[in-house]
């Protein structure tokens, strides 16, 4: 896959293909039923052949653990698949060691976070699960995948090349049940047949209505959220996990968030508290816009599953970039590199892929990819850098209309 930044020059200094801003540049129906085998990217098939490492490390709650520590450019949260390939020698030194341990090393993004005794480091572990040199010495690919949250204590030591740091292993925090003080025996025949009836006979007896509780009850918020993925985000389907903790990490990938947000879920213990957060974002239907001049490149609902994880997906180029991805099934507000669609390193097998940038500022904003077998659907589609990306609301939306009256 070709970077931005190599085509850059030689896009901005010859004609383009330009796309009109204001209208999509494809009149293409929700690829609601996509022949592509989504398990493919998924796979992160370009990467060839690799070696499965077999086991699971897992860390008791609150425990302090010692482990290499990577200064990254992304936010990695838990659930995050992310592939690497890497060339430095430090860096293959460090994924060496993890390889002949226990397969995990932690990852924080200094750059976002201010280290000071009151706002800690944060971070996620992240356990190495298939790997290879490569067909030369000179990369090593590594595919990973977040599990942990953490707090960084301290930084222990440098190794002969890499960095390692103490760190202690973050809780999910669960509430307690909010009426098991008050639990009336007398219900207990039907908590089971009528939970909610039950819950509101109890709540009565409490100073708090009942929907004060509803709002910090996990099961309710996971069902709004996926009520309101599936209604309003039709190209999703994926199976959208249940668990509030795993459904709260997948949140923070599918929505595009900018960094301090994703920051900000990392750092929240409390799994409702991070659902709640999301759901109010997913609820304001949001345009996406090029990060640097605010042109619009597409809507939230344009967004579609090009993998079995959804439309959301971290991806590595054969020079060690890495890019977090979204997918859109149409977009406008682009131009295109000069460069010829290209297979080559696809992240997304058969799919040819072009260098895009915003028409406006001629900011790097992902790929098109086009189908070059015929009985590939969809024919063409988008992958977005998120970091290209920011959200804004959309006022005219119908849902956001109602919600400004209110506020007026
Ligand atoms: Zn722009």
């Amino acid at each position: 896959m070709m970077d931005g930044s190599e085509d850059r020059v030689a896009a901005s200094a010859v004609a383009m293909e330009s796309a009109s801003s204001e209208d999509y540049e494809s009149d293409a129906e929700m690829p609601v039923a996509t022949t592509f085998d989504r398990t493919l990217s998924h796979h992160h098939s370009y990467l060839g052949e690799t070696e499965v490492l077999r086991g699971r490390t897992f860390y008791e709650d609150g425990v302090i653990v010692s482990m290499p520590l990577l200064n990254f450019e992304h936010i990695v949260v838990p659930n995050q698949i992310f592939p690497l390939t890497v060339f430095e020698d430090y860096f293959k030194d460090l994924l060496l060691h993890c390889i002949e341990n226990d397969h995990t090393f932690g990852v924080i993004s200094g750059r976002y976070n201010n280290f000071t005794k009151n706002s800690p480091l944060m971070g996620t572990t992240v356990e190495i699960y298939e790997y290879n040199y490569g067909n030369n010495s000179d990369n090593f690919i590594v595919k990973t995948k977040g599990r942990q949250r953490f707090k960084l204590i301290e930084t222990v030591t440098f190794s002969s090349s890499f960095q390692v740091a103490k760190v202690e292993i973050l809780p999910e925090v669960k509430l307690p049940d909010f009426f098991s003080e008050i639990k009336s025996h007398s219900l207990n025949r039907y908590r089971k047949s009528r939970p909610q009836r039950c819950k509101k006979r109890e709540a009565a007896l409490t100073p708090w209505p009942n929907w004060v509780y509803d709002q910090y009850d996990a099961k309710i918020l996971v069902t709004k959220i996926k009520d309101a993925l599936y209604s309003g985000h039709k190209g999703l389907s994926v199976s959208i996990p249940d668990d509030p903790s795993e459904l709260s990490f997948w949140m923070a990938q599918y929505l595009a968030i900018n960094d301090e947000q994703k920051l900000q879920i990392l750092r929240t213990n409390n799994p409702i508290e991070r659902l709640r957060l999301e759901y109010n974002i997913l609820l304001k239907s949001r345009f996406m816009c090029c990060s640097t001049c605010k042109n619009k490149i597409g809507m939230q609902s344009d967004m579609f599953s090009m993998s079995v994880d959804g439309p959301q997906g971290t991806f590595c180029n054969p020079n060690g970039y890495v890019h977090d991805v979204l997918t859109f099934y149409q977009v406008k507000g682009l131009h295109y590199g000069t460069h010829p669609p290209s297979l080559e390193f696809s992240w997304f097998p058969e799919y040819a892929w072009t260098v895009a940038y915003c028409d406006s500022c001629m900011n790097h904003l992902g790929w098109k990819f086009t189908a070059t077998k015929d009985q590939l659907v969809p024919k063409t589609f988008w992958g977005i850098r998120r970091k290209g990306l920011v959200a804004q609301i959309d006022c005219n939306h119908e849902y956001n209309e109602g919600l400004l009256s209110m506020l007026e």
